[in-house]
């Protein structure tokens, strides 16, 4: 266990830099978690027993061909020019339709790419959940799902073309490292704290479109 965790920081020094290279365009307009200081039914395909070949690739261009075709004629990662890779709906999404599923591929320490799923628990999910963009304005949200992950869901009409966006306050307790926010939504909070800093507008915005965990805990 050690060692993958080691394996794991190892590739997320290469991606954090890839984005150090790529942050200078101050144009962008959202960013991955993989920034952050921090089904289709298809998508069941990567089984824990992938495992080790997923931990050793992540975010691979073969991991993103890979949800690519998973995904085929539904949403496809592509390279943007400014901010790494982005996550854009090729067909449309109705509102409450299920746009993907974050898996969780293990339960981690915290770290700057796990997702937050109870308050000692942090999972690290697979390809394409991983490249979603942060937005303060997320046109999908999610539920806690039977497999230990997330569902992520439209919350509106989303339209061929759309990049998909979740908002990272609504599954992370705490945020450091990020006081500003560069997501360029009208509503944006101007910073990502997590929950413990602007739960109440989070919980007001998504409704039951977060954690399980931090539902009421705001008030
Ligand atoms: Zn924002």
């Amino acid at each position: 266990m050690i060692s993958r965790v080691i394996r794991i920081r190892a590739v997320n020094v290469l991606i954090n830099k890839r984005f150090l290279s790529s942050s200078s365009r101050s144009t962008s307009r959202s960013f991955t978690k993989s920034t952050i200081a921090s089904q289709s039914s298809a998508a069941a395909a990567y089984e824990l027993d992938d495992e080790p070949d997923l931990f050793a690739s992540y975010s691979s261009a073969s991991d993103v061909e890979k949800a690519n075709q998973l995904y085929a004629n539904q949403i496809q990662i592509t390279e943007t020019s400014d901010r790494g890779y982005g996550v854009h709906a090729i067909k449309p999404f109705a509102p409450g339709e299920l746009v993907l599923k974050a898996n969780a591929l293990a339960t981690i320490p915290r770290d700057t790419h796990t997702l937050q799923k109870d308050w000692d628990t942090h999972i690290m999910v697979d390809v394409p959940a991983r490249l979603l963009n942060h937005s303060c304005d997320a046109n999908v949200g999610l539920m806690d799902n039977e497999e230990g992950g997330y569902d992520f869901i439209a919350l509106r009409m989303i339209e061929v073309g759309e990049e998909l966006v979740w908002d990272y306050e609504s599954t992370e307790w705490e945020i450091r490292g990020f006081e500003k926010c560069i997501c360029g939504a009208a509503n944006c909070r101007g910073s990502i704290g997590g929950f413990k800093k602007h739960g109440a507008e989070v919980e007001a915005q998504y409704g039951e479109y977060i954690a399980n965990y931090l539902k009421n805990s705001s008030k």
